[in-house]
C-alpha cells in the first residue's frame, strides 16, 4: 500500500497509491476536460526535479488531480504547497495527502485562469527583479486547452511584473503538448518558429527539458507531452510593452509562408500601407523578403522599437486593427439588406 517514489529528506507516511486513490474516489478521467493522469512516481519525480532544488521552497501546483506530482513535490521537502484544482472530485484525495503532510498543504478549489496569484505566497519571499529568483515555483501538468492560454497570460504577467511575478522572477515548470513545447523553444529558422517562440523567449529563458510519451498517461492522450522550464529574464530582449510586442509579432506571423512584409504591412491602414511598411522595414533594417520564421530576436526588437516610434508620431496608429478594416470592407460589399441584418444582430 505504501506510496513508491524517490526517498528524499521528507517522506510522506504510507498512503494508498495514486491508482488506489483513483479507484477509492472513483476518479474517472473526464475526456471533455482532457484529464490524463500520471501514476508513475518515478516520472512525477523526474518532472519535479526539473524545477531545481525545492527544499524549503513555496510551490504552487496547478491542476494536481489525483496527486501524483503532488506527492513528488512533498517528497522534495518543500516548506509550503498550494494546490489549485478546478474539479471538485479531486479535493477529498488531495485532503488525504494534506493530512499526511501536516501544515504544509493548502488546497484551493478554483480555476487557475482566474486565481489571484498576487496573494498566493508570503510577502517576505519577495525578491528584487534583478536578484536571484525567489524560492517560489509553479509546477503543473494541465490540460493543453488551459496550458497555452495560461502561459500567454503568465508571459504578460512577467512583462508587467505582476501576478506570480510580483515576488520576483518566479520559475515555472509546466507540461505542454510536444509540438507546443517545440514552438516555445524554436530557434530562428526552425520549422516550429512562431509567435509563441518570440513571446516566450524575449521574456524568459525557456528550456524544453524532456518528452513524456503519450503512453505514460492514463488514459493515453493522442499526443506526446514535453516538460518546459521558464525563468524570467532580468532584462527582456525587447523592451517595449507586452501589447505592442504581441501586435508586431502576431502581424509578422500572419502569413507564415509568405515574405515577412506581407504580415508586417497589416500593421498599417490600407491608405498608407506600402509607404509605412517600407519605412518600417528600412528603419528596422529587416530584409522584407525573409520569411517570418527566419526573423531573429534582434529583427523583432528593431521592428518593435521602430513601430513604437511610428506610433508616437501618429497616436491613432496603435489602435488600427487590420481585421476590423477587412470586416468593414466586407460589410460594405454585401447587399444592403444583408449588411443591415448583420448590423442589428
Ligand atoms: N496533475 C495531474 C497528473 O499529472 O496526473 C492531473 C493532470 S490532468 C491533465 C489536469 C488537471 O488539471 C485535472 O485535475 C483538471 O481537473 C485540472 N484542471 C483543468 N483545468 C483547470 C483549471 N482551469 N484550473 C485548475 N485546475 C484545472
Amino acid at each position: 500500500m505504501a506510496a513508491r517514489g524517490r526517498v528524499a529528506a521528507f517522506n510522506l507516511p504510507p498512503l494508498p497509491t495514486v491508482g488506489e486513490i483513483i479507484k477509492l474516489f472513483r476518479l474517472q478521467a473526464q475526456k471533455q476536460l482532457s484529464q490524463n493522469f500520471l501514476l508513475d512516481l518515478r516520472l512525477t519525480d523526474k518532472i519535479v526535479r526539473q524545477a531545481g532544488k525545492l527544499k524549503n521552497a513555496h510551490v504552487c501546483e496547478v491542476g494536481p488531480g489525483p496527486g501524483g506530482i503532488t506527492r513528488s513535490i512533498l517528497n522534495a521537502d518543500v516548506e509550503q504547497l498550494l494546490l489549485v484544482e478546478k474539479d471538485p472530485r479531486f479535493i477529498p484525495g488531495l485532503q488525504m495527502l494534506s493530512e499526511a503532510a501536516p501544515g504544509k498543504v493548502r488546497i484551493v478549489h478554483g480555476d487557475i485562469l482566474t486565481f489571484k496569484m498576487e496573494k498566493a505566497f508570503p510577502k517576505h519571499l519577495k525578491k528584487n527583479w534583478e536578484d536571484e529568483p525567489p524560492n517560489i515555483h509553479i509546477i503543473g501538468n494541465l490540460p493543453f486547452s488551459v496550458s497555452t492560454p495560461l502561459i500567454i497570460k503568465w508571459l504578460e504577467n512577467v512583462s508587467k511584473k505582476n501576478g506570480p511575478f510580483i515576488y520576483g522572477r518566479t520559475q515555472m515548470t509546466l507540461t505542454f503538448q510536444k509540438e507546443v513545447a517545440e514552438r516555445l523553444t524554436a530557434n530562428t529558422g526552425g520549422k516550429q518558429r512562431s509567435r509563441l517562440s518570440i513571446m516566450s523567449q524575449h521574456l524568459c529563458t525557456v528550456e524544453n527539458r524532456f518528452v513524456i510519451p503519450g503512453q505514460a498517461f492514463v488514459p493515453k492522450p493522442e499526443v506526446d507531452v514535453a516538460v518546459v522550464h521558464f525563468t524570467p529574464l532580468v532584462q527582456p530582449k525587447i523592451q517595449q510593452p507586452f501589447e505592442l510586442v504581441e501586435k508586431v509579432v502576431r502581424s509578422a506571423f500572419q502569413f507564415r509562408r509568405k515574405h515577412c512584409f506581407r504580415g508586417i504591412e497589416t500593421l498599417f491602414p490600407e491608405s498608407e500601407r506600402l509607404k509605412k511598411t517600407e519605412e518600417l522595414m528600412m528603419a528596422a533594417d529587416v530584409d522584407p523578403t525573409l520569411r517570418p520564421f527566419q526573423l531573429s530576436m534582434s529583427h523583432f526588437r528593431n521592428l518593435c522599437n521602430t513601430y513604437r516610434k511610428m506610433c508616437e508620431e501618429d497616436p491613432s496608429l496603435f489602435a488600427y486593427d487590420y481585421r476590423e478594416e477587412l470586416k468593414q470592407k466586407k460589410r460594405q460589399h454585401l447587399p444592403k439588406s444583408t449588411s443591415q441584418t448583420e448590423q442589428t444582430e
